[in-house]
Formats: structure tokens, C-alpha cells, sequence
């Protein structure tokens, strides 16, 4: 779809491929060259594992293991990317079968790639399926932190419980990230991550705690650089990726807010505002633990859908709904950017059936996955608020057209296709909104006899402020499917798994204006095996 409008950088042919797989091979042979390489190097500047390590993209013989070189990671000359320069670095890596890595069972060398930030996206393969790892990486004289990755279960073991969370909108001026302290210390198997992981934005009007170090808009691959650099510089978010494995997807602020596919808010060129996304997205690209095969970025293309699956129990589908969507309904200026209020009468075209939030390849793909899977609950991971919301403001009422309520067809067919499959126990999990909801979903929100489908759940965000509470409160009768909504409170959301029921609690920082803040629980609701939709715990 992008395809064709600029320049793209060249796409990604079968060689290159296969290089990338040969590069990402090496690291399976402890070639002594190599070690000798990354033994060399003193790294006087600084320590070259600041930003921590990740795992990510799990598989039932491997994963991802991530670091970027960044000896000095506030840099933000554009030349020398967090203090490095020339070409490709390769590192050494360790992985053993205890923390305090004493039985090492691979080592080899990874590389840091120049085009891609010094990041490393090391795609381990052949390790025993079900179990947790853990892993460092090494250069000349300096060692990371120690990680911890996990193995997917063999494709149909039995796995009778999992403990996950799930994680949004990460604003670092509106607050610390207590939050995800707290998630780290509940050991969660995995953590996914729903969007808004960091925010392009200055904060100009409401209180901070801290400033974004730069103190301008993301805009450019440096400036996306170094937003993400310092949010990894946190360390209760560095810990939390050291901790706990990772499933990223990402919303509409890791590159502009509101903005969809190629349309931004602002009306700029579409041209233009993909340079933009290209810059962003490699940005995320550089600091994910996501497939380097998959995800690595073509110009302003890249794959982050994705799916994981946990024995027979679970299957997760992370769902990209910004890169493919349809341009907001009623679009254009002045002030018809982005996300706004739209009623039936006031904008017939939020309604047309062309419209789509996924893109008709991720629908199909999703939709197959529906029909196929095998695993007891099957969740679908996404950015925004899936349940219809009818909302007032002063006296108008309709739909947010920035989230599913702009793409209603597209969501009908979701709906619907769920459940036509019958697939087993839908749930389906989201972020944007900066609110906890409990939704049950339906074909036909407006007719009560339509049946329920799925559960929904929305985590609020981890630091970034809500919506005004008694301005969405005052509609939530005209929402009957919506059991519950909170949007005054920041935290996550931390699901225990078992085959017969869901377990959802949703966990609320103190103060995230507080770096020392406590961890509560403001509700805990539940999914019973074969009855969709939410239950009062
Ligand atoms: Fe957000
Ligand atoms: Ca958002």
C-alpha cells in the first residue's frame, strides 16, 4: 500500500535474507575469530550496555535476545549514534540454564549492526522447548546485565497455567514507572506490550516529573533514537526487560499521535509523513526484541503482527492497528485530524464496509488464525478500545473515530468471524484510552439480544494521564456492555491462566507522581472456559 509513493530503501531480496539468516547463524559457532574480535575492544567512552538487554519473540526451540551498543546514550549527534561509530561490531553472548550462569550451554558472537543503531537482534535456535534461560552479552572489557528468556512450550504440551501481563501508554513527563517495578515483581511469564511504549510529544500544559532530555518533538531517526535510549535508561523499565520476556506491538505515539497508515494528524504530505514513520519505525525497530527476519524495517514498512503460542493454552495474536488502517473517517481541516467525535448523520463514510483497521492481509491472517487454532484461549493483543463506546461532549454525541468505533465494519467482521469460528475462549486485550474497561464485545452493540462474543480488557496506562473520568462516566449507561471504567488511576493489568478460567487482575499504582509508589488491586474480574464474555470476580 506504501509501496510506490517514495523511494523505499531497497526491499528486502532473498539474498539479503538469507545474509541476515547467515549473520544471525553465526552466533550458533563459537568462532574463537570472532571472540578474539570483541575481546579486544576497551570501552574507556563509557559502558557499552547501558540500555540494558531484552528477550523477546519466543519460539519453542529459542527467541530473540537484544542490546544496543550505546557507550554514550544521550548522545544525539546523528554521526555517532549514542557514542558509536564505523561498521558493524560483533560481540560475544552467553546462554545458560541458571542465573548465576555458571552452566553455559551456547556462547558465540552476535552483531551489533551499524544501519540498525549497533543494535543486536540475536535469533537463538535450538534449545530445549518449555523452559527459562538466561543469557549476557560481552565485549572487550565490558559485560551486560544478566537476562532472562524463555522457551515456548513444545507445540501441544499440556501447560496447565500462566501467569502474564499486559502493559500501555508509558508517558515518561507524566510520571515514574513504578508500574512496571511492580509487574516485574509479580514474575510474570511474559509481558506484552499494547502501544504508546514511548511518547513523540513535549508536554506543554500539564504537570511533569521529568522532561524528555531533548526537549523537542520526535521527528527524525535521531531524535526517535534518543527518546528511546532515555526511557531505557529507566531502570525500573530496564529491569522489567531483563526480567521478563517480551511481545511488543505498538499504537499511534511510538511515531505521531492519531496518525493512520501514511495520514497524519497535521495533514502533512503523505510523502513526507512517511519519512517520518520510516525514521520511527526503525527507532522501534532498533530497541525491540522482535524477529530480525520479520520485522526488520523496509523504508517505512514494517511487520510487527506476529504469533505465539503456549502449549495447548494459550495462543496470542499481536495485532498492528496503525500501519495498515484507513485514513480517520471525515478527515481534513481544520480540525479533523486524528481522533474526533463523529455521529452517524454528522460522517456516513465511519460507517462504509471499505474501511479497514487491520488491512484485508493482517484480516486474513487474523481470520485464519481464528479458524486453526488449537489452544484452549486465544487472545487477540492489540492498541485500541475494541467495544463500542457512544460518548457526549457538550452536546454532541457519537463515536471516537481514532479507535475500533472508527472502523465499525471492519470490527463487525472481526466480531462476526470470531464467531462464526467458534474458535475457543476470545479475549481480546488492549491500551490507547489510558482506562481500565471490561467490555463484553458483541456482533451488534446495539442490540442487547445480539450474543456476546469475547471479553475485553483495557489496561490503563502506565504513567500517561486519562481522560477526564466524569465526562466518559456520564454516557456508560448508553454502554451496557462496558461492566467496568476507571480512568483516574495508572498501573496494568496481570492475567493468571488456567485451562478452566481467566484470572484479570487490574493493579493501580499509588502515585505515579511518586518514584516510590505502591501496588494495589482495584478489581479482579474473570473468563469461565466456554461462557465468552466478562465475569464479576
Ligand atoms: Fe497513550
Ligand atoms: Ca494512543
Amino acid at each position: 500500500m506504501a509501496n510506490g509513493i517514495l523511494p523505499i530503501r531497497s526491499r528486502p531480496t532473498r539474498r539479503r535474507l538469507l545474509t541476515g539468516a547467515a549473520g544471525a547463524g553465526l552466533a550458533l559457532i563459537a568462532s574463537p575469530a570472532v571472540l578474539r574480535h570483541a575481546a579486544a575492544q576497551s570501552w574507556g567512552k563509557g559502558d557499552p550496555f547501558s540500555l540494558g538487554v531484552a528477550s523477546g519473540a519466543p519460539r519453542s526451540d529459542g527467541f530473540v535476545l537484544w542490546t544496543r551498543l550505546a557507550p554514550q546514550p544521550s548522545s544525539s549527534d546523528p554521526e555517532t549514534p549514542a557514542g558509536m561509530s564505523g561498521g558493524n561490531v560483533t560481540i560475544g553472548y552467553e546462554i545458560a540454564t541458571d542465573d548465576a550462569m555458571t552452566k553455559v550451554v551456547r556462547r558465540g558472537g552476535a552483531v551489533a549492526e551499524a544501519v540498525f543503531g549497533y543494535s543486536v537482534h540475536l535469533d537463538v535456535a535450538g534449545l530445549k522447548p518449555g523452559r527459562p534461560y538466561w543469557y549476557r552479552f560481552k565485549s572487550g572489557d565490558a559485560t551486560s546485565r544478566v537476562g532472562r528468556a524463555v522457551t515456548l512450550p513444545a507445540p501441544g504440551a499440556a501447560l496447565g497455567k500462566l501467569r502474564f501481563g499486559f502493559v500501555s501508554c508509558s508517558d515518561y513527563e507524566h510520571g515514574y514507572f513504578s508500574a512496571y517495578r511492580h509487574l516485574t515483581d509479580e514474575h510474570p511469564e511474559f509481558v506484552l506490550f499494547l502501544g504508546d511504549y514511548i511518547y513523540e510529544t513535549i508536554e506543554e500544559n500539564r504537570p511533569i516529573v521529568r522532561r524528555h532530555s531533548d526537549g523537542i518533538e520526535a521527528a527524525t531517526l535521531p531524535t526517535y533514537r534518543n527518546r528511546y535510549a532515555q526511557y531505557r535508561l529507566d531502570q525500573d523499565l530496564q529491569r522489567l526487560h531483563a526480567e521478563v520476556p517480551a511481545l511488543v506491538t505498538w499504537d499511534d505515539h511510538e511515531v505521531q499521535n492519531d496518525y493512520a497508515d501514511r495520514w497524519s494528524e497535521y495533514f502533512d504530505d503523505p510523502a513526507q509523513f512517511l519519512l517520518r514513520r520510516a525514521a520511527a519505525y526503525q527507532a522501534f525497530y532498533e530497541h525491540m526484541p522482535v524477529r530480525p527476519v520479520l520485522s526488520r524495517p523496509n523504508g517505512p514498512l514494517m511487520r510487527v503482527y506476529d504469533r505465539f503460542t503456549f502449549g495447548g493454552l494459550i495462543e496470542i495474536s499481536m495485532i498492528d492497528g496503525r500501519q495498515y488502517r484507513s485514513r480517520e473517517a471525515c478527515y481534513g481541516p481544520p480540525n479533523k485530524g486524528g481522533g474526533h467525535l463523529e455521529s452517524n448523520a454528522s460522517c456516513p463514510e465511519r460507517l462504509d464496509p471499505s474501511r479497514t483497521m487491520l488491512g484485508f492481509d493482517q484480516e486474513a491472517w487474523l481470520f485464519s488464525a481464528l479458524a486453526h487454532s488449537k489452544a484452549q484461549w486465544n487472545v487477540i493483543a492489540q492498541d485500541v478500545l475494541m467495544a463500542q463506546y457512544r460518548e457526549k461532549q457538550k452536546d454532541f454525541e457519537g463515536f471516537w473515530t481514532d479507535d475500533w468505533d472508527g472502523y465499525p465494519a471492519c470490527r463487525s467482521r472481526l466480531l462476526k468471524r470470531i464467531s462464526d469460528t467458534k474458535v475457543s475462549n476470545p479475549v481480546v486485550v488492549g491500551g490507547d484510552i489510558h482506562s481500565f474497561f471490561a467490555n463484553d464485545l458483541r456482533v451488534d452493540f446495539d442490540d442487547p439480544a445480539s450474543p456476546i462474543v469475547a471479553a475485553e480488557f483495557v489496561g490503563t496506562s502506565i504513567s500517561s494521564y486519562g481522560p477526564p473520568y466524569d465526562l466518559l462516566a456520564q454516557t456508560l449507561s448508553e454502554n451496557p456492555h462496558v461492566h467496568f471504567f476507571e480512568s483516574r488511576r495508572r498501573g496494568y493489568v496481570c492475567v493468571d491462566l488456567q485451562r478452566t478460567q481467566m484470572q484479570v487482575r487490574m493493579r493501580v499504582v499509588s502515585d505515579a507522581h511518586d518514584p516510590n509508589a505502591e501496588i494495589s488491586t482495584l478489581k479482579i474480574f474473570a473468563v469461565e472456559n466456554g461462557r465468552p464474555g466478562v465475569v464479576e470476580a
